[in-house]
């Protein structure tokens, strides 16, 4: 059976993204999955209220993949059990004139948490050289020549690297995940959004104009995670064909990093905890008085 590692990313060797399954062996079984996944959430829901409690480290968890492999419902899965109060989720679009007149990480910045804090990014500054390297979007964009001659991706992937360690040294961990769907089963999804009334809302024709570019997107995918996978912000390639089984795979990534972090309750001095038993013997005596 497979574990996490196979799917982990660290920038150690490059990877060729054919060599990643995109669904789980048949040997797997999907009850026992779905039972540690349910384990994994309840560990996790525990290991935030230490986060939180602590407030020393920042999560951030990226979702990238190609349209209808998951993200959405994936995302949906880790938060349940989670505490809304200690994570917020962000969806990156299209920039709007706004984001589209600044660098491009900067949309980015302002929705990574404060520490003690999770965050999950639904689409990220990846996409900066993922569908930008596709269409070659920077070409049109309103910068200086020198911006958009030279290797601009190849710029964006040390800036990404860079931004990350960055974050990395203030505190936070950066984990990305790619959820590696196989073309066949997007086609599936689509046809099932075309069909089905109440996923009408999910399809969009343009999403078969991306799909007309699936190789280079592959491309552009492969080289992104070799060029940005690193020991503290590491990739994760999973199989998106199984919904249970990415999201297992995902719960354990993310155990794996809160296992990194360790965080504690935080512990009280001995004055604070002098002044709280003082606390108790109030409350107690007010029993004593009525
Ligand atoms: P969705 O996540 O399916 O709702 O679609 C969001 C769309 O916005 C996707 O097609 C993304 O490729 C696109 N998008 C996200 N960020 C950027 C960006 N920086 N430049 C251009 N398009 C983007
Ligand atoms: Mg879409």
């Amino acid at each position: 059976m497979s574990s996490l590692k196979d799917f982990a990313v660290k920038g150690d060797k490059k990877i060729k993204l054919k060599q990643f399954a995109t669904a789980p062996d048949d040997s797997i079984s999907k009850e026992k999955i779905i039972r540690k996944t349910q384990e994994n959430l309840e560990k996790m829901e525990r290991f935030q209220d230490r986060l939180y409690s602590e407030g020393k480290e920042g999560l951030v968890l990226i979702f990238q993949a190609m349209d209808a492999a998951g993200k959405d419902s994936t995302i949906k899965n880790v938060m349940r059990g989670l505490n809304p109060q200690g994570i917020d989720v962000y969806s990156f679009k299209q920039p709007s004139g706004e984001e589209a007149a600044h660098s491009f990480l900067w949309r980015a910045i302002k929705c990574f948490p404060t520490r003690g804090k999770m965050a999950i990014f639904n689409r990220s500054y990846y996409e900066d050289v993922l569908v930008v390297k596709v269409h070659k979007l920077y070409e049109t964009a309103k910068m200086p020549n020198r911006c958009k001659q030279g290797n601009v991706i190849e710029r964006r992937y040390t800036d990404i690297k860079n931004f990350e360690e960055y974050e990395y040294n203030n505190g936070y961990r950066i984990i990305k995940f790619f959820l590696n769907v196989s073309k066949d089963e997007q086609k599936k999804r689509f046809l099932e959004r075309i069909d089905l009334k109440i996923k009408n809302w999910k399809f969009s024709s343009s999403d078969l104009k991306e799909r007309a570019h699936w190789d280079e997107y592959m491309k552009a995918y492969e080289a992104a995670i070799n060029a940005t996978a690193t020991k503290h912000s590491p990739w994760y390639v999973l199989p998106a064909d199984k919904k249970w089984y990415t999201r297992y795979l995902v719960s354990e990534a993310v155990l794996d990093v809160f296992k990194k972090i360790a965080p504690q309750y935080p512990e009280l001095e001995e004055d604070a905890q002098q002044r709280l038993q003082a606390d108790r013997e109030c409350l107690i005596a007010e029993d004593n008085s009525r």
